[in-house]
């Protein structure tokens, strides 16, 4: 599961208005590492591979929607690594057309299930675990979104990637695994701000806070900017996701770093962030997941 980390540049973002306030912004381009186990996802399975080696597991077992960057990924680490793969797959009775994402799945000789919204809901429930961990034994069941202490811990791995003279890391947050590990790794002198891009990020905070080393301290979840709710989107977005490629050649996927990145230049306008702050985005990767929007310029 090799991946080049040198493709992984801090790009210096530099416009008129950053320069009017004072702001200086790079992006840690991590959608660039892999092309299909791009952003946090290489980080968040390479210690989930690793434990099922150790573990002497032959299949990764995980959960995802019909366009989930946490199920592609899997799908293709599971491949390099030589494992077989088993995802299932939330409200989908397997009569509709597959979904790019999960035909790329397939193809990467990912097995999928589909599961009712109510069986799907169950996935964190012990009891169903067990179930599925007795009906395949030599499977690592991995929790949706690669949220566990592997995930953490790999995705700790990004924080060295992350200079260390900076005022703010911003990154946008689904599960919270990639945001508690890097914080746990982070120099406890940089702030850090997760973007919540979906409704109800509130329950979230208990969450990431349940998963912290020093919980109350150097970070903040802001959950206004989520367009109406995970992977909603509005004309808004979109604009600005194109306007942002053309302004820093760097695309954005709209379900997570196109609404961390207009939450941040709403922020900055707003005076939310210091004039002067030296800040770092963490681009997360998930482009893939653009091939769900009808009309998108780049
Ligand atoms: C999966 C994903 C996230 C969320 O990561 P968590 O560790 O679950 O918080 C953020 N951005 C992108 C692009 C993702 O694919």
């Amino acid at each position: 599961m090799a991946i080049d980390l040198l493709k992984a540049p801090l790009q210096t973002l530099e416009s008129p208005f950053l320069k009017e306030r004072a702001v200086g912004l790079s992006m840690l381009r991590l959608d660039r590492i892999h092309p299909l186990i791009p952003g946090n996802k290489w980080f968040k399975l390479k210690e989930q591979i690793r434990a099922s080696q150790r573990r002497g597991k032959q299949q990764l077992l995980t959960f995802g929607g019909a366009f989930s960057n946490h199920l592609l990924a899997t799908a293709a680490a599971a491949k390099a690594s030589g494992l077989a793969s088993l995802g299932f797959v939330r409200g989908f009775h397997g009569r509709e057309p597959l979904s790019a994402t999960l035909s790329d799945c397939t193809d990467l000789g990912m097995e999928l299930r589909f599961l009712s919204r109510a069986d799907y809901s169950r996935k964190h429930d012990p009891s169903f675990i067990l179930q599925l961990q007795q009906e395949f034994p030599g499977a690592l069941i991995i929790p949706e979104g690669g949220n566990n202490a592997a995930g953490r811990k790999g995705a700790g791995d990004i924080a060295a990637l992350i200079p260390g003279d900076l005022d703010l890391v911003v990154l946008p947050v689904g599960t919270g695994t990639t945001f508690c590990g890097i914080r746990n790794a982070l120099d406890a002198g940089i702030r850090m701000l997760g973007f919540a891009g979906f409704k109800n990020g509130a329950h979230l905070e208990q969450e990431i806070e349940k998963n912290l080393v020093y919980p109350r301290s150097g970070w903040e979840l802001i959950t206004e900017f989520h367009f109406g709710g995970f992977a909603r989107h509005r004309p808004e977005l979109i604009r600005f996701m194109n306007d942002f490629y053309h302004q820093f050649s760097v695309p954005l996927d709209f379900v997570y770093t196109a609404k961390m990145m207009y939450g941040l230049f709403r922020m900055i306008a707003d005076n939310r962030i210091s004039p002067g702050s030296r800040i770092c985005a963490v681009h997360t990767g998930g482009l893939q997941g653009n091939r769900s929007l009808p009309s998108l310029l780049f």
